[in-house]
């Protein structure tokens, strides 16, 4: 298919670039910091390859979320959101931005995020899970209260929000004690943001801002194949839910979020979610540098699929949900003629 647009897709500033070391072997880490330094080249010619129109691009991870000082973590953000402004206005056509944001103070973040999407275009924010402050041991999840005025100004914006993983912190890891193949996105980034996504419901966030627009990768972090039970749980035990949320789970999963394909090309997988979201609400998405473009896209262009899910999945989902000034297609306009 051509005409892709993917929106999980990573850059590095020399500040963040190190965050991404160890999640591949050695040997490939030259191959890995290039790919992340890189935008208007190597990045292009693979787009240009794989019939991917557009990348919505944003930071690598965890980067700002990390950064225990709250002034530091502001003054990184605001660098990489600059830079990744510059190269946008290079390709407007071709790049669009998300910000990062300082989250572990919710009045910077407030006005970082105003500033990217008012001034400098942004489609919306990509945050790293939780954030680290002060004392290193304070974990921030946005489901907290102080984060309500935050929230209530993305939904003013009318942005979404993509939610994207990172590993707990080490004392956290007990459970993976002994297994690190088990940490990053074998198993540990999926089930950090999951909890996030469901403490965000539970929190009855969405009652207090239904417009919210919340985006997860990785086709939803496992979500989408646990949702019957997270509201069913001994179903014969009619006792009432004990979240805050007024409403089951699952209404909330698909009145608020949508999925994107990163990293996860597989089409059992893909199916599933669209029995439980819907295929307006899944967006095609690569996960570059971390994963191949040409992985993501040969599974998608050849997955099996209605030609007319393909289009949403794969460019007018992402056309609406980001107001990208885009033209319409119809799906026989998008094959490619090596079909
Ligand atoms: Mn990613």
């Amino acid at each position: 298919m051509q005409g892709k647009i993917a929106l999980e897709e990573h850059f590095a500033i020399p500040d963040t670039l190190m965050d991404s070391a160890g999640f591949v072997p050695d040997s490939y880490w030259p191959e890995l910091k290039g790919r992340l330094l890189d935008i208007q080249e190597r990045r292009l010619a693979e787009m240009d390859r794989h019939g991917i129109e557009m990348m919505i691009l944003s930071l690598n991870a965890p980067a700002v979320q990390a950064i225990p000082d709250t002034g530091k973590a502001d003054e990184i953000a605001r660098r990489a959101n600059d830079y990744l402004a510059e190269q946008v206005a290079k390709r407007p056509s071709r790049f669009q931005a998300f910000a990062a944001l300082p989250m572990q103070d919710p009045e910077l973040a407030i006005r970082e995020l105003e500033r990217c999407v008012t001034m400098l275009g942004f489609r919306g924010a990509l945050v790293n899970g939780f954030s680290q402050t002060g004392a290193h041991k304070s974990l921030l999840y946005y489901d907290l209260p102080q984060y309500r005025p935050f929230w209530a100004r993305l939904e003013q914006l009318d942005v979404p929000f993509y939610l994207h993983p990172r590993n707990p912190l080490p004392e956290d890891c007990r459970i993976y004690d002994g297994h690190p193949w088990l940490m990053g996105p074998t198993w540990a980034f999926g089930q950090e943001t999951a909890v996030h996504a469901l403490r965000l419901i539970g929190s009855g966030l969405f009652d207090a801002h239904p417009k919210l627009k919340i985006v997860l990768g990785h086709m939803g972090e496992g979500l989408p194949y646990s949702m019957w039970r997270i509201d069913h749980r001994n179903g014969w035990v009619k006792a009432p839910p004990k979240h805050k949320a007024q409403r089951k789970i699952r209404d909330y999963f698909n009145e608020n979020f949508y999925l994107t394909t990163s990293g996860n090309f597989r089409t059992q997988t893909l199916i599933d979610a669209i029995l439980e979201i819907g295929a307006d609400r899944i967006l095609f998405s690569v996960d570059w540098p971390f994963e191949n473009v040409d992985h993501a896209s040969d599974w998608f262009n050849s997955a099996s699929l209605s030609e007319n899910d393909r289009l949403k999945i794969g460019r007018s989902n992402a056309a609406s949900l980001f107001k990208l000034d885009m033209p319409a297609r119809a799906a026989g306009q998008l094959s490619q003629a090596a079909e």
